[in-house]
């Protein structure tokens, strides 16, 4: 057998980053991917029966891969940045919303005004979101250098007051003293809760380190549309691997890992062992399994993570009219459009999930792919009128789901469409296309269902709770933030600090650990 020098467990778009980094650098890859294909969460696939449509099935939107990556590997990805930033009708009244149009102020200003009544909270959104960049442009960099300690960090950043409040108060006190508008708030609260289950005046911070990422990708925050869906970020990934000498085995599932470096695998019911340094691009829990059954004593691995979201992936003949006659729904489901996200419906909904109720009316946001990207559609679906939407739905904890899966995953998946019904001009069931057996082409994912599709821990999209992207031990300070306890094993996925999100940021450092 071929021996390497590096084994990488997981071939998720931060396993195929690493194999492509330390297979350009010379060194003999060996990547084991226990599905079938590669991509772990970041795929795209044909989600309907029949239907000539590659969803981004899980993972959508692209901020946190930065652009040395691309630039480093070569890839041929192409991301489009979107105009409107975001719809938000008011729960109240539908009728009127916020539209946020980055490419008009003027107009933008306007909404705010009709919403709010005022200019206060436009003026403060506009004075917020500068400050945020000026300290995204300055942390983004650093998220591919070694750990700074978090006083350099601080320092760094530049903006003491804003950065204090972020990363040291809960975000619903910075939030509340910034905003007046209850709506306003909610919309940016939501960045906080994406896949993170927390009270926004939780003190352990958790949407604060949620909201950081969300808010410093690329340098500017921007979520942009990967052209062919996300499948085509991890295929270019799989490209650079191979064409740079990695070799790439799905349909190996990896059974043990040891404290030295010896890896245990299986395909097609044959075992197989090696020897090399491993970068395993699986969840810390996984890891911890793999290394429990190759006799390690078990790292402290925190919590169990814990996923908090619904995603549901549509396809409809056309795009629904809104209740409010004066936005074109072009303009609404191209951003991020939010459905029952005010602040206080966000903290009830906290509540009530806490208290093990699906929430009534459903946080959620949706966004269409199609209006930025139409290669994702076969010809006869490009040329008509055709539409995906995806729906990810806030404050819904895998412990809801735990008694009864299914039940629970269609009361769930009935509130969040009856929320978003609210607020359209006309129901959306109408408009679903159908598959070739006539189902509707609407298709839910609770956490326990992520779990069992892409074996996500609890179903957390992250892996574990993010981590603040800055050492927190003195001695953090310089390491890559992907080292374990044993030298030979290396986490280079989502689990990773400076980990979560379709970043290749864990397969990068992993990579650069092992490089030196
Ligand atoms: C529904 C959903 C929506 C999301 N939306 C976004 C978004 O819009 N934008 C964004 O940036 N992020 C989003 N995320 C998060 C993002 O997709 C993930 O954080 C990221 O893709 C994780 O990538 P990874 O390579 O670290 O791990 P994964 O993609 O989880 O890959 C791990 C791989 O390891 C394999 N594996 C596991 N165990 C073994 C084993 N024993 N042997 C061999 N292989 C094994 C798995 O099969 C998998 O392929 C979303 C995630 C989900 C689930």
């Amino acid at each position: 057998m071929t021996s390497y020098d590096h084994i990488v467990v997981g071939a998720g778009h931060n396993g195929l980053t690493a194999a492509a980094y330390l297979a350009r650098a010379g060194r003999r890859v060996l990547v084991l991917e226990r599905q079938g294909h590669v991509g772990g969460a970041a795929v795209s696939a044909q989600a309907f029966d029949g239907i000539d449509a590659r969803l981004s099935r899980y993972s959508y939107l692209v901020s946190l891969l930065p652009r040395q990556i691309i630039e480093d590997l070569d890839l041929d990805v192409r991301l489009v940045r979107r105009r409107y930033s975001s719809y938000t009708p008011l729960p109240s009244d539908p009728s009127r919303g916020l539209l946020v149009d980055t490419g008009d102020a003027a107009a933008t200003r306007a909404s705010f005004r009709a919403v709010t009544g005022s200019d206060h909270d436009f003026d403060a959104w506009q004075r917020f979101y500068s400050r945020i960049a000026a300290i995204a442009d300055r942390v983004w960099p650093t998220l591919l250098e070694p750990l700074r300690a978090a006083e350099a960090m601080r320092e760094l950043a530049g903006d003491d007051d804003l950065w204090d409040a972020v990363t040291t108060r809960p975000l619903g006190a910075l939030l509340r003293e910034t905003f007046d508008d209850d709506l306003v708030r909610g919309v940016v609260a939501t960045d906080g809760l994406i896949g993170t289950f927390a009270d926004l005046d939780d003190p352990t911070l958790a949407a604060n380190v949620c909201f950081l990422y969300h808010l410093i990708g690329g340098g500017t925050g921007d979520w942009d549309v990967p052209v062919g869906g996300m499948g085509a970020v991890s295929g270019a990934l799989a490209r650079a691997a191979t064409q740079a000498g990695a070799t790439i085995v799905t349909g190996a599932s990896v059974r043990a890992v040891t404290a030295d470096g010896e890896v245990v695998w299986e395909v097609d019911g044959r075992e197989h062992h090696s020897r090399a340094t491993v970068l395993a691009a699986v969840a810390p829990a996984v890891l911890e399994r793999l290394l429990v059954a190759g006799g390690a004593e078990p790292l402290t691995a925190g919590p169990a993570p814990e996923g908090s979201q619904l995603k549901v992936n549509m396809l409809l003949r056309r795009l629904p009219r809104l209740a409010d006659p004066d936005v074109d729904p072009v303009a609404a489901f191209s951003g991020t459009f939010h459905v029952h996200e005010g602040y206080a419906a966000l903290q009830a909904g906290y509540a009530a999930a806490a208290a093990g109720r699906v929430v009534d009316p459903a946080p959620c946001e949706i966004y269409c792919h199609t209006l930025s990207d139409r290669s994702i559609l076969g010809p006869d679906l490009a040329a008509g009128d055709a539409q995906t939407l995806t729906l990810f739905g806030l404050h819904v904890p895998a412990r809801l789901f735990s008694a009864d899966n299914d039940a629970r995953r269609e009361e769930a998946l009935r509130v969040a469409m009856s929320a978003l019904d609210s607020v359209l001009g006309e129901p959306l069931g109408p408009l679903l296309l159908r598959d070739a057996s006539g189902r509707p082409c609407i298709e839910a994912r609770t956490p326990l269902d992520l779990e069992a599709d892409l074996g996500l821990p609890g179903g957390n999209i992250f892996h574990r709770g993010l981590q603040w992207p800055w050492a927190e031990t003195p001695s953090e300070v310089g390491t890559w933030g992907v080292e374990t306890p044993h030298p030979a094993v290396l986490i280079a996925a989502a689990g990773a600090r400076r980990g979560g999100g379709v970043s290749g940021i864990p397969g990068h450092n992993a990579a650069r650990a092992v490089l030196g």
